[in-house]
């Protein structure tokens, strides 16, 4: 994920430092992407959310409720890192339920940073329209379906939401495209074992609404949790049947650019995430996962001196340059398959 404009020479130098760099606990380059779980809120309760869902019984590693940041953790947060390239405004939860959202992705793109996000496209025409005018360079809207039934089979939640979403992601699209955002939007859905052989639905309606890309993304499994494990419910490339759905549909004949799931394999390799992004929540506490969005507490400050090569990430970094996983979730996590 490299910015398509240029880059300051900070960037440029430590992006070189990491392209010469070994794999190694202690790194000699500084974070090339920034993270920040901008709220713990979020205004839905989708049942595969691994935060939220109603179904999801408190598992050891869980993303824990903080408070928002703030924008000047924000601003001070990315004064520590010039050299990274991008930032993700994030949740765990809905990320423009901070009253600093707007505010974040601005300062972001005055620092020369590739400014992403994801929301579920339920809040009101307003949020939508400054979503639409930002300077965004990936704004990802969580889909989840295709119509009322499907979203509601994927979520748990009411169907009649869906209509909201579809509406409030036209809106998007035609906006941008009057204002000449240079900006991708991406429509998502989880797919499961159970639902992926509907994704062709799904990219259907992404090519008609005019997105720019549409990502069809693998299920992240909580190992503790019953009904919720990688054998239940992850796309795996030893099946047969889900390799021969993804290499054999057309997914040319859309214009719509499709992102395809990463499968998961038998071949295990280490997770890039801790060598390269840097994570924080509203305590200011750091983690390098950004997949399953793993629990920061008692991680370190990003304010302390030494964060980056810090012990957590001295560990965490041992522990997969050792073929061995931190957690129980990593196994089965698309970032350490393939
Ligand atoms: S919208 Fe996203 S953060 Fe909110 S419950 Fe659904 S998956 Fe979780
Ligand atoms: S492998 Fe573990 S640390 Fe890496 S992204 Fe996945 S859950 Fe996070």
């Amino acid at each position: 994920m490299i910015p398509r404009r240029w880059l300051t020479l900070r960037q440029a130098w430590n992006l070189l430092r990491y392209l010469c760099s070994g794999w190694q606990p202690i790194l000699p380059y500084r974070p090339l992407y920034l993270s920040v779980s901008s709220v713990s809120r979020c205004n839905l309760r989708c049942e595969f959310c691994h935060v939220h869902s109603p179904k999801v019984s408190p598992y050891p590693y869980q993303h824990q409720p903080c408070p928002d940041v703030t924008f000047s953790m924000f601003r001070a947060f990315l004064r520590r890192f010039p050299e990274a390239l991008a930032v993700s405004i994030i949740g765990s939860g809905e990320p423009t339920l901070n009253p600093d959202f707007f505010r974040m992705v601005e300062y972001a793109h005055s620092r020369n940073l590739l400014t992403i996000t994801s929301t579920n496209g339920t809040l009101g025409p307003a949020v939508m329209e400054r979503l639409a005018d930002s300077r965004l360079d990936r704004l990802e809207i969580s889909l989840n379906g295709y119509d009322e039934d499907s979203f509601h089979r994927f979520t748990g939640l009411d169907g009649s939401l869906f209509p909201r979403i579809r509406r409030n992601a036209e809106r998007i699209i035609a906006r941008k495209r009057v204002h000449h955002r240079p900006m991708d939007v991406v429509l998502t859905c989880v797919f499961d074992r159970t639902t992926y052989r509907e994704a062709g639905h799904f990219v259907a309606l992404a090519d008609e609404l005019g997105a720019d890309r549409v990502a069809i993304q693998q299920f992240l499994p909580i190992p503790p949790v019953p009904g919720f494990s990688a054998a239940e419910r992850c796309l795996f490339a030893a099946d047969p049947a889900v390799t021969r759905f993804f290499s054999e549909t057309d997914w040319a004949r859309f214009r719509v650019r499709v992102e395809l799931p990463r499968l998961i394999t038998e071949k295990k390799r280490f997770c890039k995430s801790v060598f390269t992004t840097l994570r924080i929540d509203g305590n200011g506490q750091v983690g390098g996962c950004a997949g399953m969005l793993l629990n920061n507490a008692g991680n370190g400050s990003f304010l302390d001196q030494e964060v980056w090569n810090n012990a957590y990430f001295q560990r965490m970094r041992g522990l997969f340059l050792a073929g061995r996983f931190p957690e129980a979730c990593c196994r089965d996590c698309v970032s350490t398959s393939g």
